[in-house]
């Protein structure tokens, strides 16, 4: 637990130097939720519409923020961020074509 704060450099498995940022949801959830929401729209008048938004939004913004692996899709909680962004689709492309 020493060096939990270190940036993550290098994937200890795959040794690729390339990360991407997601967020530790389950999608499948996230989208039941938005249908249930659908589902009461002819009983809520619409109010349920903005109402599980919210849900989902409240669900999103408590999730953490885990990194992933490039090439293995190795997923990593507790490092710093640091500059790392959201998943490119390009070097996505670049290392499908390792696999
Ligand atoms: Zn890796």
């Amino acid at each position: 637990m020493g060096d939990i704060t270190k940036v993550l450099e290098q994937c200890p498995i795959c040794q690729c130097r390339q990360f991407y940022l997601s967020k530790d949801f389950n999608q499948f959830v996230g989208c039941l939720i938005m249908l249930i929401g659908i589902i009461l729209v002819p009983f809520t008048y619409c109010l349920s519409l903005p109402v599980f938004a919210l849900i989902d939004w409240l669900l999103h913004s408590k999730v953490q923020t885990i990194i992933n692996c490039y090439k293995c899709g190795s997923e990593f909680r507790g490092f710093p961020k640091g500059n790392l962004k959201p998943f490119m689709h390009h070097i996505g492309l670049k290392y499908d074509k390792c696999r």
